[in-house]
């Protein structure tokens, strides 16, 4: 298969390109490069142009014969999408239709788009489940939800075939060591934990020691960036057989809290990992974990890193020896 991947050189998106490689299909890449990085994607052809750009998109769409797209691109952090939801709108809403608009006009019928656990906002459920109400509570879910419902209009008006995967906490790296996060400013925890344990920070912050969860602090369900990529795959190939838009959960259904994540680092890392505690973070919901029945009954699919240490240990590799 030839597989456009928006967003393809940043961190979910060269792995995703590295297993679309594994697999013996060939990706291009498009990407604006404002936090992807060239080097991430080696030799693999890369279009550079903004998702809202319609004139660069259209001729992606004119130079290649798509069977899928991967659409990965967008403003992902919650903190700054509570202060710049114009942005936020703009970017992940506006320019999701710009892709969608190409797409149609050349045919392309498969869409697998990147959504967000941030859709539910505060769940009402230790284990979120895709019953579960969405009901965000920053921009940046929010514009997530929004693209997920043009999506359930676009299947029955244009037929487009679409699967949302809502990641929960994309965390560790590939095991060569050679791709992995990183983003300037660094804002996620396990990034920000190694860099302490490196000495790279002068000091990690824990946002917030008083949330009703058993030690105080925030529980998320970290899910390997390498299992995330291979459910990509997994949803392309159920666009073979379903019609419609649907959406997974994509989790490992363990949610740990973020001392037991810096408990973790300190295991792999050996080293002492030194933390203050902060106030809550805008935006931030307690507990986030999911189910990931659905995705195990219907994309086949489930995680194979499901160990935290292993995740971290993974991260570390890439950390310890980033060329990027
Ligand atoms: N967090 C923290 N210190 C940091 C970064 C994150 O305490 O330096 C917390 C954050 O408040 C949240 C959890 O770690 O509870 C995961 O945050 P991250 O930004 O990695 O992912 P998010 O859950 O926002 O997608």
């Amino acid at each position: 298969m030839k597989v456009l991947v928006c967003g393809g050189a940043g961190y979910i998106g060269s792995h995703m390109v590295r297993c679309l490689l594994a697999h013996r299909h060939e990706p291009i890449v498009y990407d604006n490069l404002s936090t992807g990085h060239r080097q991430a994607i080696d030799e693999v052809p890369l279009i550079v142009g903004d998702i809202g750009d319609a004139n660069t998109m259209r001729a992606a769409f004119g130079q290649h014969r798509f069977d899928a797209v991967i659409h990965l691109c967008a403003h992902s952090l919650v903190g700054e999408s509570m202060k710049k939801p114009y942005d936020y709108y703009q970017n992940n809403v506006g320019g999701t239709l710009c892709l969608l608009n190409a797409m149609r006009e050349a045919g392309v019928s498969k869409l697998v788009f990147s959504s967000t656990a941030a859709v539910f906002g505060q769940p009402s459920t230790p284990l979120v489940d895709e019953e579960h109400s969405a009901r965000p509570i920053n921009p940046y879910g929010a514009s997530k939800w929004m693209v997920e419902r043009i999506l359930a209009d676009a299947a029955p008006a244009y037929g487009l075939r679409s699967v949302s995967l809502r990641y929960f906490n994309a965390a560790g790296a590939d095991p060569s060591g050679d791709i992995g996060e990183s983003h300037d400013p660094e804002t996620h925890l396990i990034p920000n934990i190694l860099r302490a344990a490196l000495g790279h920070s002068s000091s990690l912050k824990i946002f917030g020691d008083d949330y009703p969860t058993k030690d105080g602090t925030c529980v998320r369900d970290y899910i390997h960036v390498n299992d995330l990529a291979e459910a990509h795959l997994s949803a392309i190939h159920f666009m073979d057989k379903h019609d419609g838009a649907h959406c997974f959960n994509l989790g490992s259904s363990n949610g740990f809290t973020v001392l037991e994540v810096i408990e973790a680092a300190k295991r792999v890392t050996g080293a002492e990992i030194a933390f203050e505690r902060a106030s809550r973070r805008a935006g931030d919901p307690p507990v986030l974990v999911a189910s990931n029945a659905k995705a195990r009954a219907h994309l086949g699919w489930s995680p194979a890193i499901t160990n935290i240490d292993d995740i971290v240990r993974s991260a570390w590799r890439w950390h310890s020896q980033a060329r990027y």
